[in-house]
């Protein structure tokens, strides 16, 4: 019954295969004016038998969850079919209809403009140019499962190409792509940038360095290699023939964004020779390289085949984001670039900054990952009282899940037990991503008891998070250095612009909130002596009033501020050295 079904499936698959290979998809990039920001991209479609095709350009970065309308950047859009001139129309935002009426080869050729840098973007200058696929080539629509072949023309001074893309032997810079969501999934380096190469798990990682810095090569290969291979130890095997990392140093850089088997890091160009630099730009390698596994294979639901025309929405980005900004400090502390104490502090700092968000009160992590194309990615003045941030909170969820787990097992199982059996069942097994519903049924069946209260309070809810409990499981003493103070709290920050003392949030539930302080207000005067830099609350305490006086849209204004106690927590860790046999089981395990 399996094998004839699966017999069956072959027979279409093949079928579907011949009659899809008939079109051909073939993409050119050019720089005439790369200090212009330019790139000319050439779309060649053969094999069409229809009326018109329609072209449409992503209008988002899959792991960057923000709508970017990257047709933004096109100008210069022109069609040939059979090699004469057709007519064309915008159809949507990011949609060209190309009139070919039933002509086999249809040529489009269009102008980008590239000038932002980030790790989801297309930036070009003299010096290289940085291709965000999502942002650089057009799918036919209806055919994203269509192989392609990219060719790069590198500008006259550039020499090297890194993508993790498949290089077509014998042919300089030509590269292929089994589907657009594999093409959409490898960003391109072309310039003259410094390339070392290493083994790790066996698999061969280049490392494509652009902007120079004062990184140690040898050191690299050697450090991020045990990173590789943590991460390799937790899934059991390491599912790529080739990996490639692109690395843009900054003067101050930061920020990462995963693919399928490559991944682009900022850094900053100077900040390698420090230990806190090195160890940041290690977090960073540890953080996307685990993304790997961890939302580009095993992946929510959502996130994969793309909808790259939409959102596209999930509640899960907590264990894809949340996870995996966990992971990396167990990978770093795993591969030994952290003590165990950096480690413990390390999270208890993680709790104590989410126990701190007011937002955490109001906003669900499950809606924080819905919202992200919302709120996350669109955060305003008001964001710290409302949201709460599904990495800030996944990566405490997950501290908690792995301890419970290990204290329901007795230190049997993991939070890593579960991973993998993750991995194994929806990625490798069923080729699909897992619902909520997967993901808390495979968490139960691994610590043989119910995570419902677990999910009902910190994953759909807003409860506050028991700190105490969780790190006394494994024999780790948390305390709130705050706990019987009574510290008075105005709950306004600002910054000095021009100048001006300008408020720049206000806390929830503050002194400042409750009397009425608002955001941009500029601050002149606290009881008659004007403000320097920033409020100073010297000796006062809890009860005392003050009068602040700001100029609101060029109004001068007394408001009276009652100092109420501050709520927040101070947490400090430490790991107990009298913890009972079973705890040190569960903290062997969990660590
Ligand atoms: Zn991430």
């Amino acid at each position: 019954m399996k094998k004839a079904s699966l017999l069956g499936l072959v027979i279409l698959l093949s079928v579907g295969m011949t009659a899809k290979s008939q079109v051909k998809i073939g993409f050119e990039v050019s720089f005439k004016e790369p200090q212009a920001h330019y790139a000319e991209v050439e779309m060649n479609i053969s094999g069409l038998t229809k009326d018109y095709v329609d072209v449409k350009m992503p209008v988002w970065a899959p792991g960057s969850y923000l709508v970017r309308e990257f047709s933004k950047s096109v100008e210069g859009f022109n069609a040939t079919a059979n090699g004469k001139p057709v007519k064309y129309e915008k159809v949507r935002k990011n949609a060209w209809r190309v009139y070919s009426a039933k002509a086999s080869n249809v040529k489009i050729k269009y102008r980008l403009y590239a000038f932002e840098v980030s790790v989801r973007t297309s930036f070009i200058d003299d010096s290289h140019a940085f291709l965000s696929s999502t942002g650089v080539f057009m799918y036919p629509d209806g055919m994203l499962k269509q192989p392609s072949t990219v060719k790069i023309i590198p500008f006259k001074t550039w020499n090297k190409v890194s993508t993790g893309l498949e290089p077509v032997a014998g042919q300089a810079f030509t590269y292929t792509a089994a589907n657009f969501d594999i093409l959409y999934d490898s960003p391109i380096e072309v310039g003259n940038q410094d390339v070392f190469e290493f083994m790790a798990s066996g698999v061969k990682h280049e490392v494509a360095m652009y902007g120079g810095g004062n990184y140690d090569k040898e050191r690299l290969k050697v450090d991020m290699a045990k990173i590789v291979e943590q991460g390799t130890a937790i899934y059991g095997e390491n599912p790529n023939k080739h990996y490639t990392f692109i690395v843009h140093n900054f003067s101050v850089g930061g920020g990462g964004l995963e693919h399928l088997n490559s991944t682009v890091l900022g850094a900053s160009r100077n900040g390698y020779a420090s230990k806190e630099g090195y160890n940041g730009f290690l977090n960073l390698v540890a953080h996307e390289y685990y993304h790997l596994w961890n939302v580009k294979r095993l992946r929510p639901v959502a996130l994969g085949p793309f909808d790259y025309d939409n959102e596209n929405y999930t509640t899960n980005l907590w264990v894809a984001e949340g996870f995996t900004a966990y992971y990396e400090n167990k990978l770093m502390r795993r591969a030994g670039f952290i003590s165990d104490t950096d480690f413990v502090n390390q999270l208890v700092t993680a709790v104590n900054n989410v126990s701190n968000t007011h937002g955490a009160k109001v906003q669900s992590v499950a809606e924080a990952s819905y919202d992200a194309w919302i709120k996350l990615y669109r955060p305003n003045e008001n964001s710290a009282n409302t949201t709460v941030s599904y990495y800030a909170k996944g990566e405490v969820l997950g501290i908690l899940m792995d301890i419970e787990i290990a204290q329901a097992t007795q230190g049997a199982k993991s939070l890593d037990d579960v991973m993998r059996a993750m991995y194994n069942q929806y990625y490798k097994k069923l080729g699909r991503g897992y619902t909520d519903a997967e993901f808390k049924a495979m968490v139960e069946q691994v610590s043989g008891k119910s995570f419902t209260s677990f999910w009902d309070k910190y994953v759909n809810g807003t409860g506050p998070i028991e700190y105490e409990k969780y790190f006394g499981y494994a024999g780790i003493r948390v305390k709130d250095e705050n706990a019987g103070k009574s510290i008075p709290y105005l709950g306004l920050s600002s910054k000095k612009t021009e100048g001006k003392i300008i408020v720049s949030g206000i806390a929830r539930n503050s002194s400042a909130w409750v009397d009425g302080i608002n955001v941009n207000d500029e601050l002149i005067s606290v009881d008659g002596v004007p403000v320097q830099s920033s409020i100073d609350l010297g000796d006062k305490k809890v009860g005392d009033t003050l009068t602040i006086r700001v100029l609101r849209d060029g109004i001068v204004r007394d408001f009276k501020v009652t100092l109420k106690a501050g709520t927040s927590v101070k947490l400090v860790a430490e790991l107990d050295g009298n913890a009972s046999d079973a705890a040190l089981k569960v903290r062997k395990r969990w660590f």
